[in-house]
C-alpha cells in the first residue's frame, strides 16, 4: 500500500509507524507509573434484574486519568497492559479496590454482587486462584458476592488449565460470566465444560436490536442457549426502552446499559439505587 501511493507517502507511512511505536513505548512507561501515582479509579455500572427491576449488582470498570492526556479509555490501554504483563498488578489492584468498595457498601446496608473483569493474562498466573480468594478474605467478602468476567479468549491458550482454575473459583462460591459472548471463538463444547453461570451478550448485538434482523436473531439465540444450558443471560449496552422491553419479554434475566445508568462513581451509586428502586414503587402505586 505504501509503495503504491508514492515516495512521500511511503515516508509518511514509516514515520507514522515509528510514531505509533514511540507512543506505545511511552504508554508502557506511563502505565508503569500509574498505579504508584494513583491515576486509576473504578466506576461501577448497575446491573438490573429485568423481572424485579431491582439493582442486583455492579460491574467494576477501570478508569485511567493520565496527568497530561486526561482520561484514556480501557480499550486503548488494557491491551498494552496485557502485552507487557502489567495487567497482572493492575488487575490485582482492581480486585482489591472493588472488594474494598463492596465491603464498604455492605457496611452501609447495600449488599451487591460485584463483577470484575479478569484478563486472560491474569487467569494464566499460577497464583491467581489463591490471590483472588485471599483478597476476598482480606475484605471479608463472601465469595458469592464476587463475579468474574472472562472472555472466550481466556479458554484458548490452555483450556485444561483455565477449566481447572475456574472450577476452583466456582467451588469456592465465585460466579463466572463469559463476557462479550458471541464475539470470540465460542465453542459449545467449551461452554459445557466450563463452570460458567452467566453469559453476557456483547453490546454490538444489542445496539441495533430490533433494527437489524441478524442482531435480533443472535440475541435471541444467546437467550435460548442460556435457557437450555441453564445459564443466566445478561444483556450489555442496553440504551433504549424498546431494547429493555424486548429483552425482558424475551426472557433475558439481567441487563446493564446507559438506559439504566452509565458507570458511576462510588459516591453516586447508592443514590442511583435508591432513586431507581423508588421509581418502581411509584410506578406500581
Ligand atoms: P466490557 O467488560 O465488555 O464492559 C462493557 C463496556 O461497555 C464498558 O466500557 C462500559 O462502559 C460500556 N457500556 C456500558 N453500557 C453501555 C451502553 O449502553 N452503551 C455503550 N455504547 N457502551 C456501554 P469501558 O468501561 O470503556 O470498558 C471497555 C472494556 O475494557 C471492557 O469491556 C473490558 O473488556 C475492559 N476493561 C474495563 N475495566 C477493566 C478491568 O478492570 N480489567 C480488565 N481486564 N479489563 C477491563
Ligand atoms: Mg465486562
Ligand atoms: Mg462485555
Ligand atoms: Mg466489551
Amino acid at each position: 500500500l505504501a509503495k503504491q501511493t508514492g515516495h512521500n507517502h511511503f515516508q509518511f507511512y514509516v514515520a507514522s509507524i515509528d510514531k505509533e511505536i514511540r507512543e506505545r513505548k511511552q504508554m508502557e512507561k506511563d502505565l508503569a507509573q500509574a498505579l504508584a501515582n494513583h491515576e486509576f479509579h473504578l466506576v461501577y455500572q448497575p446491573q438490573i434484574n429485568l423481572e424485579t427491576r431491582r439493582v442486583i449488582g455492579a460491574e467494576a470498570l477501570l478508569r485511567w486519568e493520565h496527568p497530561e492526556h486526561g482520561m484514556i479509555p480501557p480499550d486503548l490501554f488494557i491491551p498494552v497492559a496485557e502485552a507487557n504483563g502489567s495487567i497482572v498488578e493492575i488487575g490485582q489492584w482492581v480486585l482489591d479496590q472493588a472488594c474494598w468498595q463492596a465491603a464498604r457498601w455492605a457496611s452501609e446496608g447495600t449488599h451487591l454482587r460485584i463483577a470484575v473483569n479478569l484478563s486472560a493474562v491474569q487467569l494464566r498466573q499460577e497464583s491467581i486462584v489463591d490471590d483472588i480468594l485471599n483478597t476476598l478474605k482480606r475484605h471479608n467478602i463472601p465469595a458469592g458476592r464476587l463475579e468474574l468476567e472472562v472472555t472466550e479468549t481466556s479458554f484458548m491458550t490452555n483450556l485444561t488449565d483455565a477449566v481447572a482454575k475456574l472450577h476452583r473459583l466456582h467451588r469456592a462460591g465465585i460466579s463466572i460470566a463469559v463476557d462479550d459472548f458471541g464475539t470470540g471463538y465460542s465453542s459449545l463444547t467449551y461452554l459445557k465444560q466450563m463452570p460458567v453461570q452467566h453469559l453476557k451478550i456483547d453490546k454490538q448485538f444489542i445496539r441495533d436490536l430490533l433494527i437489524n434482523e441478524e442482531d435480533t436473531r443472535i440475541a435471541n439465540t444467546i437467550i435460548d442457549l442460556g435457557k437450555s444450558l441453564n445459564l443466566t443471560v445478561v444483556a450489555e449496552g442496553v440504551e433504549t426502552a424498546e431494547q429493555e422491553y424486548y429483552l425482558s419479554q424475551r426472557g433475558c434475566a439481567l441487563a446493564q446499559g446507559y438506559f439504566f445508568s452509565k458507570p458511576l462513581l462510588p459516591r453516586d451509586f447508592a443514590n442511583f439505587v435508591q432513586t431507581f428502586h423508588a421509581r418502581i414503587v411509584e410506578n406500581n402505586a
